[in-house]
């Protein structure tokens, strides 16, 4: 019997339309736990690099947590991967919602597309019975206008649904993966989806799941939710107001943008409006707000609220997650009412809502530089709010000036040349980033943005405040009751953290201290995301419901088998290790493991190459950021070793790489 998973994958030939229920082998769940450690691990196995993004080989793997489908509260992702378009790395996108409990009560842990289907398809999985059902009459569609056709079309209001838009359709290099209340839109997942010709998913299930031990299991989830109610009612203090509570960033609830408009910067990320926020705007915002937004809305199994259903008036409804709220406005240097019409315009489309902001801005920041003309633009509006419109509509059909901005500004900027790539300035592995531009280094921050394969920062952030706190007093409360450290030395990394003097910034935390906080920060990302836990509950806010402590105990009365603090640890720096292993394979070296040059205006760069030297060091890899032979050893990974020998990226004998 197989306890929290099903034990069962579906594999989905889209060239010849073949479909297989296929048993997984119970020692990967042990080893990579699920999600996305079994991905990596299918990735590493089936996709080796010579694979191109819009290669039939590439695979474009949907997968629950280990967890998602037991009562465990906020176990709900659904953890997409496969090789991005835009980084040409391996692509990692969570989506919240309902789909990945509705698969595992369908009977499945994963769906795992190959090939390419010659016309455009979309699967129904309805327990045992799966097919492939012609999509020509969805061609064009809109993601959500698509879930509701097909609802109507299988007379199943119940199917969860994942789907592309428009800009999956035609590739975009930052086309999501909508599913309604959530999307996965990180990476460009959504243009593999296209590509292969697959418009949608749809499933319901109605079996049950099975828990090891239910009554320890129920114990663990009781205390969870007796947590989440205390932290309601206990907000952090001394942190900004969006950090205060727990669940994904509370942009749905909040008014207050004073933060947010006045650090991030707006355009193509290189203004500050340092007194934007005042009186007027934020009655005008909340006016806004309270008008647009009809009801707050959770996922799966979870009693926060972190998105809204959004109805702008004249346009259909549509949900939205958190931060898309301000990044469509901010990027046109508009305000909220704009932002929230976009948005309903972008979510049917299927394009991130990081990404897709940036290249319209970085587009007319090269109009005024004169690098692209109006003749590229032919019938551009004379309006702010009209060219970001008139710019979308272009990218998510690739029409003129659209074909060449729809794959990123890395890209774009390449290919239109004549100074455009000054103007790329926000990427970190050829993927835009937040629109953030900071004085002082923050050395954490640095390596996190350096060597996070996740892309996106608040996918790697959580755990540890972003600043210290002004006084030891404040300080000293806040770690009073902070018991989901791993170890009691984090208390003290924070106790001594200054905001000026000795020990602040840029020096302190110092180099170890960086690698022990930016390994345990990520640690936990990596754990929700094999789990399929919510960030919002676990890795991203301070003083989590779930932790270091309690994972093991859920895992093992979840899925039954024996799991303790170090074994888990050990878990996650094994597959972890293996997503570094195939973007290794893939050409990734130190060269990429930097943020943006003018993410900060103080930099250092010998303290930066000494915190990536200790990063590297402490994370076993050789000093162009490959794990050695060695550490792959002690992970149970040598068939990676084999695999990079074999290739020439590591020597045999030495931890050098075979060319450098
Ligand atoms: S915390 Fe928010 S984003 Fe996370 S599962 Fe709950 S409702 Fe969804």
């Amino acid at each position: 019997m197989r306890y929290a998973e099903t034990g069962f994958n579906l594999e989905v030939d889209l060239t010849r339309g073949n479909i297989e229920r296929v048993a997984t082998d119970p020692r990967d769940t042990e080893l990579y736990l699920g999600g996305l450690g079994t991905n990596a691990k299918m990735l590493w196995d089936r996709v080796p690099p010579e694979v191109e993004p819009f290669s039939p080989e590439n695979l474009l793997i949907f997968s629950s947590g280990l967890l998602c489908g037991t009562p465990a509260t906020g176990c709900n992702r659904t953890i997409v991967s496969t090789i991005s378009p835009q980084t040409q790395l391996m692509a990692f996108s969570m989506m919240g919602g309902f789909w990945a409990p509705e698969l595992k009560y369908a009977g499945y842990d994963k769906v795992i597309f190959r090939g390419k289907s010659p016309d455009l398809v979309y699967l129904w999985i309805n327990n045992d019975k799966v097919e492939l059902r012609d999509a020509s009459h969805l061609r064009g569609k809109g993601s959500g206008e698509t879930a509701e056709l097909i609802r109507k079309e299988l007379k199943e209001p119940k199917a969860q649904i994942a789907s592309i838009g428009l800009a999956g359709e035609s590739r975009v290099f930052f086309a999501s993966i909508e599913q309604g209340r959530s999307s996965a839109s990180r990476g460009g997942i959504g243009a593999v989806m296209g590509d292969k010709g697959l418009k949608a998913i749809a499933v319901r299930g109605t079996k049950d799941i099975n828990v090891a031990r239910p009554a320890e299991f129920m114990e663990l989830c009781k205390e969870v939710l007796s947590y989440i109610k205390f932290r309601n009612e206990n907000p952090v203090e001394g942190v900004m107001a969006i950090l205060t509570g727990l669940g994904s960033p509370q942009e749905m609830a909040v008014h207050d943008e004073k933060w947010h408009t006045e650090n991030f910067m707006w355009g193509n990320s290189r203004i500050r409006r340092k007194d934007f926020w005042n009186q007027e705007i934020a009655a005008k915002w909340m006016e806004t707000l309270e008008t647009m937004r009809t009801r707050l809305i959770s996922c799966y199994n979870c009693p926060m609220k972190c998105g809204a259903t959004i109805s702008p008036p004249g346009l259909p409804t549509y949900m939205m997650k958190c931060f898309s709220k301000l990044t469509y406005t901010m990027a046109a240097m508009s305000d909220l009412d704009f932002g929230l019409r976009i948005a309903q315009n972008a979510t049917e489309y299927g394009v991130d809502g990081f990404s897709a902001p940036q290249v319209m801005a970085f587009a007319l920041e090269l109009l005024e530089a004169g690098i692209l003309t109006e003749n590229d633009m032919p019938g551009l509006p004379p309006d702010n709010e009209g060219r970001f419109h008139w710019l979308l509509d272009r990218i998510v059909r690739r029409e003129g000036i659209g074909d060449v901005l729809a794959n990123g500004t890395y890209w774009a900027a390449k290919q239109i040349g004549n100074g455009a790539e000054a103007f790329a300035h926000n990427t970190i592995k050829k993927h835009e980033q937040l629109p953030l531009k900071l004085s002082m280094l923050n050395p954490i921050y640095f390596l996190m943005y350096s060597t996070g394969e996740k892309i996106n920062i608040t996918q790697i952030e959580g755990q540890f405040p972003q600043a210290p706190f002004a006084t030891r007093a404040e300080r000293e409360a806040f770690v009073k009751d902070w018991f989901q450290v791993p170890d009691d030395k984090f208390k003290q990394y924070f106790l001594d953290w200054e905001p000026r003097g000795e020990k602040s910034m840029p020096f302190y935390p110092t180099v170890q201290m960086c690698c022990d906080i930016v390994d345990w920060q990520e640690r936990m990302h990596y754990i929700d995301d094999a789990l399929g836990m919510c960030a919002g509950l676990s890795s991203f806010p301070l003083k989590p419901p779930y932790h270091i402590h309690n994972y093991p105990k859920f895992i093992s009365a979840g899925a039954g088998f024996a799991m303790d603090e170090a074994k888990l640890t050990q878990a996650t720096q094994r597959y972890r290790t293996l997503v570094r292993a195939i973007n290794i394979r893939r050409g990734m070296r130190r060269k990429d493991d930097k943020p943006p040059e003018n993410h900060w205006k103080k930099r250092f760069p010998e303290l930066e190459k000494e915190l990536l030297d200790t990063y590297y060091r402490f994370k076993g890899w050789n000093n162009d950021g490959i794990p050695t032979k060695e550490s792959l050893h002690d992970l149970g990974l040598d068939y990676v070793a084999d695999d990079f020998i074999k290739r020439r990226i590591l020597k045999d004998g030495d931890d050098g790489p075979a060319n450098g």
